[in-house]
């Protein structure tokens, strides 16, 4: 057996568990040694009958009785009775009957599980046996529990990488001997063979440090080296003219705070020198980022370079467009803006490409694949990305490729990342934090809300409306769906647009909608020709309806924090005060997620937050980013995490060759093309 074995090779595994195993990513077994436990159950501690408490427990004892019958509606319950030297106990299976044949009288077993009361007697439900032997699986000991997929439990899982054991103990050492010294850290081999199969707690917890150390310690080398490649690619400096800065900012309708003054600063010293800017702004939902890209733009379509702007949709695209299309107007700038986006008609596509070929059309303002691929780009001095999760060095680099030099790069986002965590992860990258909110903004009031007081915050929403503000509706599902008991967003709005709110004016936008209608409904809504729009979550990020001060979202419980503050952010943009009731989908109480968002409207507290609640695992407030997330690391581990990027940096210095490493320099090759994730 080796990494690459089918994993038909195992026993038990045929090709029917093999599909099951493929749902979950795992062909070989390579794979399936990297597919770590999610969580333990401890049943390492062995009991006599006598001394079994209710809880989870193992005993070691014979089966001296088994029964099987047949109760009430078809249930089978299969009782059993274990007994050693100090007693004996009983044990229950519920619709198992082949429990009764499979157990073997006069045999010592290991039996773990929850020792609890059932129909007024004591009982261990649902045991698992196994013959007494010196390395077990399911009994006695910490067992690892594996995420699951439909006909594919644990304890199959557990089954198969038990047997992967002996290559498992042969796995080749992937960091740096000096680093495994230095840091003393496990080996590899033992290390992955501890965190399936864990002796005791001691082992599994340094199975887990040296793990998660050598996440970090990749993540951060990737990062690092993409900073030191970046430093030696050359840009164009990009000379910063203080009376057109002046000029600009004389014609805002409000004044720029003082985060935004320091932020744009930062950026214009940036953009005067050849080395490529790669600067991320951090900025809460609100906090006013799209003027500093204006300005950053402004000084380059001074000097007649391009700027590229790239949103994550078309909506917010358009939205942009409109938007630097009058912040430029007051200078002579408007007319360089250019939209470019997949709904366009192959003739308007067409005329925008000449304007950008003649050099009339400076400013593209679109989605990335369009820019990226369609345009003629040999002027690009800036790139601007907005809350778009994937544009790493490969797309730098196609860039550099055509304009014959590295653009700079701002990226801007709302995903409120903890400053320890980007100083980890961004290494490679500039950060600069909008800290502080326009003045005058009312905080959001947020309130849970439980469906039986819908009607009440239906009259409370109605005046509001009638005072002339306008309401989002932020479903989880377009249609509704047969498994989850969920509103969606057709559901909704059918109700509300024949019966809750049909003297209102009601809208509807989702995803599957085609380009064209997405854009006249949002239109409308800007326009306040409609009063309440019902969406799903395409108008998570940067929408911008100061008007739209309520907003209500169905299902509250099923979004992640990050994402619901997110949504939050639509609202309590304008003049008034900004209202977000989160809709639960039932009446079970609310979790702490929900309850954090209701006594807390900042961003980064809400990040840190969410991090403690996940753990290891989603790094960010997006699912999409699978290949950066954490398996065992905790990000809030700082001693951790500091100690890796320390030995990244070290490996740099030591002048380090990362070919020598296979397996290293193959997972940083990977992270490399992700890890500017802005
Ligand atoms: P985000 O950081 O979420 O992208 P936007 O750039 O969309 O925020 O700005 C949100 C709103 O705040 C916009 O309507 C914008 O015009 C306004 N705004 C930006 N800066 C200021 C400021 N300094 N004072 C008042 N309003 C501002
Ligand atoms: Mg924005």
């Amino acid at each position: 057996m080796t990494l690459t074995s089918p994993l038909t090779d195992l026993k038990g595994v045929g090709e029917a568990v093999a599909k099951k195993f493929a749902v979950l990513g795992i062909t070989s077994v390579g794979q399936l040694i990297d597919y770590f436990p999610r969580r333990y159950e401890d049943y390492s501690r062995l009991l006599t009958t006598a001394q079994v408490e209710p809880g989870p427990v193992t005993v070691q004892a014979t089966i001296t009785s088994v029964t099987g019958r047949y109760v009430r509606r078809g249930m089978h319950i299969t009782e059993a009775v274990a007994t050693d030297a100090s007693g004996s106990i009983r044990l229950l299976w519920f619709n198992q009957p082949y429990r009764a044949t499979a157990l073997k009288s006069n045999q010592a077993y290991y039996i773990s599980g929850n020792y609890e009361l059932s129909h007024q007697r004591f009982a261990i439900q649902n045991p698992s046996l196994e013959l007494v032997s010196d390395f077990t699986v399911n009994t006695a000991r910490i067992i690892p529990v594996y995420k699951e997929t439909k006909g594919l439990t644990s304890r199959q899982i557990r089954a198969a990488v038990a047997q992967t054991l002996p290559v498992l103990q042969k796995l080749p050492e992937t960091l740096p001997l000096w680093l495994v010294a230095e840091q003393q850290v496990v080996s590899y081999a033992q290390a992955v063979a501890a965190i399936h199969f864990p002796e005791s707690s001691a082992q599994l917890e340094q199975a887990q440090r040296r793990l998660g150390f050598e996440e970090v310690f990749q993540l951060t080398l990737a990062a690092l080296l993409n900073k030191q490649a970046n430093d030696h690619e050359v840009s164009v400096a990009v000379p910063f003219v203080a009376d057109l800065a002046k000029q600009f900012v004389s014609h805002l309708p409000f004044t720029l705070t003082d985060a935004q003054r320091q932020v744009i600063w930062q950026i214009y010293q940036d953009m005067q020198r050849t080395e490529p800017m790669n600067r991320l702004v951090e900025g809460d939902v609100g906090s006013g980022k799209t003027v500093v890209a204006a300005m950053a733009a402004l000084m380059a379509l001074a000097e007649d370079w391009q700027v590229a702007l790239m949103a994550p949709t078309e909506l917010l695209a358009r939205q942009h467009a409109d938007t630097l299309h009058k912040l430029l107007q007051p200078l002579g700038y408007a007319d360089r803006v250019s939209l470019l986006v997949g709904s366009m008609t192959t003739k308007q596509k067409v005329a925008a490409r000449a304007a950008i070929a003649a050099g009339a059309a400076q400013f593209l303002i679109g989605t990335q694949a369009l820019i990226q691929d369609s345009v003629d780009v040999h002027r690009l001095a800036l790139v601007v990305i907005d809350e778009q999760h994937r544009f790493g060095v490969d797309q730098r680099k196609a860039l550099q490729a055509k304009a014959g030099h590295m653009p700079h790069v701002l990226s801007l986002t709302a995903t409120p990342i903890p400053r320890s965590l980007a100083l980890t992860l961004y290494g490679e990258l500039d950060v600069s934090i909008l800290g502080v909110k326009p003045a005058g903004r009312k905080p959001i009031i947020t309130k849970i809300v439980s469906p039986n007081s819908r009607a009440d915050l239906y009259q409370t929403i109605d005046q509001e409306l009638a005072s002339g503000r306008q309401l989002f509706v932020v479903c989880p599902l377009i249609t509704d769906s047969e498994t989850l008991n969920l509103n969606s967003a057709e559901k909704v709005y059918q109700q509300m647009s024949h019966t809750d709110f049909k003297h209102r004016r009601v809208g509807l936008l989702h995803g599957k909608m085609k380009p064209a209608d997405k854009t006249a409904v949002m239109a409308q809504f800007v326009a306040h020709e409609l009063d309440i729009l019902v969406a799903t979550t395409v108008i998570e990020v940067g929408v911008d309806v100061p008007n739209a001060s309520i907003m209500l979202i169905e299902g509250a419980e099923r979004f992640g924090l990050a994402q619901a503050h997110q949504l939050r952010g639509r609202v309590g943009r304008g003049q008034d005060q900004g209202y977000c009731y989160l809709m639960l989908s039932d009446s079970k109480p609310p979790g702490r997620r929900l309850r954090a968002l209701e006594s807390s409207n900042d961003g980064f507290r809400l990040a840190e937050l969410d991090l403690e609640l996940r753990g290891p695992g989603a790094i960010y407030g997006r699912a999409q980013h699978g290949q950066l997330d954490l398996r065992i690391a905790k990000l809030t581990d700082v001693k951790l995490i500091a100690s890796a990027r320390q030995a990244a940096q070290k490996f740099i210095d030591n002048g380090e060759d990362l070919l020598h490493y296979k397996q290293l320099a193959h997972t940083v090759h990977k992270l490399r093309a992700v890890t500017n994730l802005n």
